[in-house]
């Protein structure tokens, strides 16, 4: 286990799990597909978690350290403008019909003008 990058994620996911927990108790109680869907995106992290062990003990092995991999999480953080633990992507605006293009979108729904958007290895996991 990499104790600081899984502290990140834990700490998120205590965080979400708060918020959720939050949103039952003065809502509703999840019903069974709810809670389906929850146990799977559980699951889903879990998974994402060990890849990104992974990769980190790969990367260890070939001299990064964690304090490099901190300046790394907190520099993406920042990159939205917020430091929130997410790395929000933000719509933008096509320069040929001023539509609002969503975030991830390499051409303009409406026109077909492209963003200038390259999707990366995990963008439409
Ligand atoms: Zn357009």
């Amino acid at each position: 286990m990499i104790p600081m990058v899984a502290g990140y994620v834990m700490g998120t996911r205590a965080s979400a799990r708060a918020g959720a927990m939050s949103v039952v108790a003065n809502h509703m109680t999840l019903t069974g597909s709810a809670a389906d869907a929850v146990a799977a995106l559980d699951e889903r992290v879990d998974r994402l978690l060990m890849v990104v062990e992974a990769l980190w003990s790969l990367l260890c092995e070939h001299g990064y350290t964690d304090e490099q991999l901190a300046a790394r999480i907190k520099e993406l953080d920042l990159a939205d403008g917020a430091a929130d633990g997410r790395h929000a992507q933000r719509a933008s605006v096509c320069k040929s019909c001023d539509s609002k293009i969503p975030a991830g979108m390499v051409r303009c729904q409406i026109c077909g003008t492209e963003t200038g958007f390259v999707p990366g290895p995990l963008d439409g996991i």
